[in-house]
């Protein structure tokens, strides 16, 4: 095999859910259709020079230093947070009122060596009284990690910003499951029948 072959097909590997027969099929096809390639390249070049990271919330944007969301200053005073740049786009696309996002970077996850050190948290503490921020939406799904990372999260803000109104988005989002995974609709009412946030009075 051509070892340019080969090392594209090592590449996609890395990719999650991509394993040697998936790269391999994969390579053929962008092989046998030059134009693919190219729309791919161009695509991916594209990405990689003109989109960044937002300063203040975390998501992704084409227009540093912010992203489009924080921008608009006129949003509510509502912050909802997210395990991923791309929840953001997900929950805004679909979310009944313009909310303000942050983007935590990943979740809680011991085996990864992933601590709360790793997560985004150090802006909120400028971002709450700047923002006027009166309420937190945890919107994290149901994995183990999401949840740990939920309850942290929970004291992290107590400590914090006692004062401050936590809910979180559970109805509908079926336990296992990433934000990401949910359809639309789930992820709609979720965000909008939000609840509370508080171990202590439900149990
Ligand atoms: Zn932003």
């Amino acid at each position: 095999m051509d070892p340019r072959v080969r090392a594209l097909q090592h590449v996609l590997e890395k990719l999650p859910g991509i394993g040697e027969r998936t790269s391999r099929r994969l390579v053929r096809e962008l092989l046998s259709h030059r134009s693919l390639l190219r729309e791919l390249m161009e695509a991916l070049e594209a990405v990689d020079r003109h989109l960044s990271v937002c300063t203040r919330c975390g998501g992704y944007t084409g227009t540093p230093p912010y992203c489009e969301i924080c921008r608009q200053e006129d949003r509510l005073s509502v912050l909802v947070v997210v395990a991923e740049p791309e929840d953001v786009w997900a929950l805004d696309a679909l979310a009944p009122e313009r909310y303000r996002y942050h983007v935590l970077g990943g979740v809680l996850n011991a085996l990864e060596g992933i601590g709360p050190d790793s997560l985004n948290l150090a802006p909120l503490r400028t971002r709450i009284p700047d923002e006027g921020i009166q309420e937190v939406v945890l919107a994290l799904g149901g994995t183990f990690e999401e949840q740990t990372t939920a309850y942290f999260l929970l004291d992290w803000f107590r400590e914090h910003f006692p004062d401050l109104r936590i809910s979180r988005i559970a109805v509908g989002l079926p336990m296992g499951r990433e934000v990401g995974e949910a359809d639309e609709e789930t992820l709609r009412e979720a965000l909008i029948h939000r609840q509370p946030f508080d171990p202590e009075a439900s149990s």
